[in-house]
């Protein structure tokens, strides 16, 4: 693995760490990831969700951009976000699914019943 230096620290870290273990400065400029679509929702398929994060020094630079994939492997519409919007948008997320997983499931309300 090529090692290179880290630029807020100095240490010594693999090219290819996304951050430094050290200090934990992002050490590329632009992290992405593909998302799948629902494997149910079939006018969906083929198509991906790409989300890039962009850790520019600045403000101005940092920001989050999502664009939809089809199946040629082009853009289809792609729209950017700010840290503040992106933040709202994963907690968003994150919160829909945390409700629903601590919604009492048939067995938790079997189970509370019994102990009555
Ligand atoms: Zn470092």
């Amino acid at each position: 693995m090529p090692l290179v230096a880290c630029r807020q620290c100095g240490g010594s870290v693999e090219e290819a760490f996304r951050f430094c273990p050290w200090c934990a400065e992002p050490l590329r400029s632009k992290l992405v990831e593909f998302f799948r679509p629902h494997p149910l929702v079939e006018s969906d398929a083929g198509r991906a969700l790409r989300v890039s994060r962009y850790l520019g020094p600045t403000a101005q630079e940092r920001h989050v951009r999502f664009s939809v994939w089809n199946e040629e492997g082009r853009a289809e519409a792609a729209v950017s976000l700010d840290e503040g919007e992106a933040l709202r948008l994963a907690r968003f997320v994150a919160g829909s699914i945390s409700d629903r997983e601590q919604r009492p499931t048939l067995v938790d309300k079997l189970l509370a019943a019994a102990r009555r």
